[in-house]
């Protein structure tokens, strides 16, 4: 019995839920009232339900996914602005004891690397990303109980916040690790993290059961919950997302829609972020295996419906995706994106030989972090450092708050132009440097708030002297 508000797992993602939405979207596919009048609401910016946003999806007109893919973009200019958040992955331990079948970290690849950094490597490798200029990472670790307990996920987060390097520090760092209990989800939260992230994979239970044969991981019921359990241990930034290319993306799409809607529910509010990861090749993995491949044009059309569907939570784009992809994606609705990513374990401070490859995935967006912001910029993109709302505590249902009152753009935007000066400063390219500042000189005229602007441009003044971190 589909019950949004209901604690279990098979209750607020109802399979017969689902399927009936199914059944509903492909009946009414073609109701031009109705597609109209779904549409006419996704403009209110209040969001869509799942059956809705499924009516869009199966819709085959053409006019209706312009349609669409103009609200998209309007939405996303609307509320986001052209600011491009910018974070990097760093792998901590690729042992784990899950039977994933998706994933080369299985317990059962003998042909991978496996390696655990040392909190001296992990020290190695935040010096390398800050020296790139990242100041947001997230960790991801596989899942042991012996080599990669709570205990060493919350030292590696003590490690990576004490690391100064010479001009800058990682100011938030994001969590994706297994699910875990209340207690656990207490501790992270008190070590200070900022999101904490699980991909649900499918939502399709007897296909996750299949995708995960052993291992803790294969009870659905306690991974789908995992997201009760860390907002009842008091993270109330959470990110969710599907790996496109397990299940028919139908079902996964609806269901990652009423995981959402359980979480504003239950606890008025929704995820932080939305990912959208499809699967790529990785040792031991060949994606041909996999018969639900997301095909691009429909993949451009997922992401536009998630932003028109949740216009308040971020959205998330990685390495996986090519640059050109990338760039559609940005276009669409995505507002943060990973640069200069390494998947393997200790990657950024020593690129790994081929026989000693440790990484999760193939990335398809190799560029340099400098690379990827002259590239955005060049799109007309404002790349953004910025971690203030969680170091100022505007999480959660304060972060929506202020997200829907339409004021975040007077914190976002001078955030975004004054963390890209740092960046202009301390770390870019002279032809990034040139290009960025152009850019900086243009947008601050952007800032609503005429004191803020002021305060913003008093600020980067400041920076030429070598004062860092302002934020509003
Ligand atoms: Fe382990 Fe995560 Fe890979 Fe599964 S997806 S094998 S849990 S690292
Ligand atoms: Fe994100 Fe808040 Fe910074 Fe805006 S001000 S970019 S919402 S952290």
């Amino acid at each position: 019995m589909y019950n949004v508000k209901s604690s279990k797992a098979e209750e607020f993602i109802s399979h017969e839920e689902i399927l009936d939405t199914l059944a509903y979207a492909k009946a009414n596919c073609e109701n031009r009232g109705l597609l109209d009048q779904i549409l006419a609401k996704a403009a209110t910016y209040k969001g869509l339900t799942h059956r809705e946003a499924a009516v869009l999806l199966e819709c085959p007109l053409p006019e209706y996914k312009d349609k669409l893919f103009t609200l998209a973009k309007e939405i996303k200019n609307t509320i986001y602005g052209d600011r491009i958040v910018l974070f990097a992955p760093l792998y901590l331990s690729n042992y784990c004891v899950n039977g994933c079948v998706y994933c080369p970290y299985h317990a059962k690849n003998r042909d991978i690397s496996r390696k655990k950094l040392t909190q001296q490597q992990v020290r190695d490798e935040i010096m390398a990303l800050t020296a790139m200029g990242h100041k947001r990472v997230v960790i991801e670790a596989g899942e042991d109980p012996i080599n990669n307990p709570l205990e060493y996920i919350l030292e590696c987060i003590k490690t990576i916040y004490s690391t100064k390097n010479k001009h800058g520090e990682i100011r938030r760092v994001n969590v994706n690790i297994a699910a875990c209990e209340v207690e656990d989800y207490k501790k992270l939260h008190e070590a200070g993290i900022g999101t904490y992230t699980l991909f649900q994979e499918t939502y399709n239970k007897e296909n996750y059961e299949a995708l995960h044969p052993h291992g803790p991981k294969s009870n659905y019921a306690y991974h789908t919950e995992a997201m009760d359990r860390a907002m009842q241990g008091g993270i109330d930034d959470v990110g969710i997302g599907v790996l496109y290319g397990l299940e028919h993306y139908r079902y996964d799409f609806v269901g990652l829609l009423m995981h959402a809607e359980h979480l504003e529910a239950v606890y008025g509010v929704g995820p932080h972020t939305i990912s959208v990861p499809r699967i790529c090749p990785a040792d031991d993995i060949d994606v041909n295996d996999f018969n639900n491949a997301v095909p691009d044009d429909i993949f451009e059309k997922i992401v536009a419906l998630i932003r028109v569907s949740t216009p308040y939570t971020g959205m998330i784009m990685s390495t996986r995706e090519s640059a050109t992809m990338r760039a559609k994606g940005l276009a669409l609705g995505i507002s943060q994106i990973s640069g200069g990513s390494r998947t393997s374990v200790g990657g950024y401070k020593e690129e790994e030989l081929p026989e000693d490859n440790s990484a999760q995935f193939d990335t398809s967006d190799r560029r340099t972090l400098d690379e990827v912001v002259e590239w955005l910029l060049e799109l007309g993109y404002v790349p953004s450092f910025c971690t203030a709302c969680y170091r100022s505590g505007r999480t959660g249902d304060r972060f929506m708050a202020l997200a829907k009152s339409g004021q975040i753009s007077n914190c976002c935007q001078p955030n975004a132009l004054m963390t890209l000066n740092e960046y202009l400063i301390d770390y870019a390219s002279d032809t990034t440097k040139a290009t960025g500042q152009a850019v900086i000189d243009n947008q601050l005229g952007a800032i609503p708030n005429e004191v803020i602007k002021d305060k913003a441009k008093q600020y980067i003044k400041q920076m030429e002297s070598g004062e860092r971190d302002f934020n509003f």
